[in-house]
């Protein structure tokens, strides 16, 4: 099954955008009572069985059921008749509000370093799905969201042929709403078979990623480069109000900010994805863990340029969507082995940018070798002969054949 995501635009209009927020507001009152409620049981249970806490105490009955999904739903449904404002919104709809509640619960108890779910402001509440979808709700230009009726949208891409439409999901942005179409496909696509070209593709520091074929990418610092006008837009913001319309609207402005900084990197993500698969069959990247990565030196670099996601969302899917072989290898030693006569050269410091080899005299940027290191060692791991040139190196350089760089990007 393949499922895919398309985002589109949803033309404005001032009733529609009110009906919007007003959904909003209902899901996150709902959502917020439910967390309320489950944490009250939580409480009620601490409190020790022989004293109770002098300044008050959660009192809730000791046969009450803890409030799940199942009883929360149910009581819902109850709900509706003393609220009958409740009902303004899709009832799935609020299924799914506190379902997301069950799952930031069930998250908080089986996931390590998982925060414990917190009520949620109007920031942090900012979207609502329509998990099941009325048929023939697809047009040009134009959807049917339940109980809402038709909405037009800017089709700024075709919808996917053979896909059916599975879920809709409304989007706040700074820049406006936005619907996300969940399509699905029944058939299944056979994983990519290894090709004959290799690329290895290596994550730096000073560079973005470097690669076996020789070129080293940038990271175009989307933020940093604009690190100024942040600063300055946050600094008029600390002369105003708070809460005030001319704080409102300035908060605003430095969202729209960051969704556009956001857009660009995320363009400039796709398109470095496409430029690698133009190059190769098979591409090999260093398994690591970027999320530990960018909390730790290099945590400006790394989250600005957003080398994780690249690695693990962006990169597999363009490689699944141009049927090309993407593999993930073991990451030790990788930049303490020499690509030319694969001796192990020793640990190099961060600021030492050139791998030189000391037995057999090669020098290349060390991103450079290392993305060699791992195109070799991913050619051995899908059974591919692999090119460079094996010499016994007994003492230091002697009677090593030095290869040019030439030779090994061509291996
Ligand atoms: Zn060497």
């Amino acid at each position: 099954m393949i499922v895919l995501t398309y985002r589109y635009k949803i033309k404005p209009t001032k009733q529609l955008f009110r009906q919007f927020d007003q959904y909003l507001d209902i899901c996150r009152s709902v959502y917020n009572f439910a967390h309320a409620e489950r944490k009250a049981w939580l409480e009620s249970r601490k409190s020790r069985m022989d004293c109770c806490s002098i300044l008050s105490e959660y009192i809730i009955a000791a046969d009450a059921p803890f409030p799940s999904y199942k009883n929360q739903a149910k009581a819902l449904t109850e709900a509706k008749k003393k609220f009958p404002h409740l009902k303004l919104v899709n009832a799935q709809t609020l299924q799914q509000v506190l379902k997301r509640l069950d799952k930031a619960w069930s998250d908080f108890f089986k996931i390590p370093d998982r925060g414990f779910p917190r009520f949620r402001s109007k920031n942090r509440f900012r979207s609502f799905v329509f998990p099941q979808l009325l048929k023939n709700c697809l047009d040009q230009r134009k959807v049917k969201l339940p109980s809402i009726g038709w909405i037009k949208i800017r089709q700024s891409r075709p919808y996917p042929i053979g896909f059916t439409p599975k879920q809709f999901q409304i989007v706040k942005k700074a820049s406006g709403y936005y619907l996300m179409i969940v399509f699905q496909s029944t058939e299944t696509v056979p994983d990519a078979l290894p090709g004959k070209k290799s690329l290895g593709i290596d994550a730096g520091i000073s560079n973005f990623i470097a690669t076996s074929n020789q070129e080293l990418i940038k990271s175009p610092k989307f933020l940093r480069s604009k690190l100024k006008k942040l600063k300055k837009l946050q600094l008029q913001l600390k002369n105003k109000t708070k809460g005030s319309n001319n704080w409102l609207k300035l908060q605003n402005k430095i969202a729209l900010f960051h969704e556009k900084v956001s857009n660009a990197r995320r363009d400039w993500l796709f398109k470095l994805a496409h430029h690698l698969c133009d190059q190769t069959d098979n591409i090999f990247i260093e398994d690591i863990n970027y999320k530990s990565w960018s909390k730790g030196l290099f945590r400006k670099q790394s989250l600005d340029s957003g080398i994780g996601s690249f690695m693990n969302e962006i990169l597999p899917f363009i490689c699944w969507k141009r049927n090309k072989f993407y593999l993930k290898l073991n990451k030790d030693y990788s930049s303490q082995e020499c690509p030319n006569c694969r001796l192990f050269t020793g640990k190099k410091l961060l600021n030492q940018r050139l791998h030189i080899c000391p037995y057999c005299n090669i020098e290349v940027d060390r991103d450079i070798a290392s993305s060699l290191i791992l195109k070799q060692r991913g050619k051995t791991a899908v059974g591919q002969p692999v090119g460079y040139k094996e010499i016994a190196c007994g003492e230091r350089g002697a009677g090593v054949e030095q290869l040019t760089l030439f030779d090994l990007v061509t291996a």
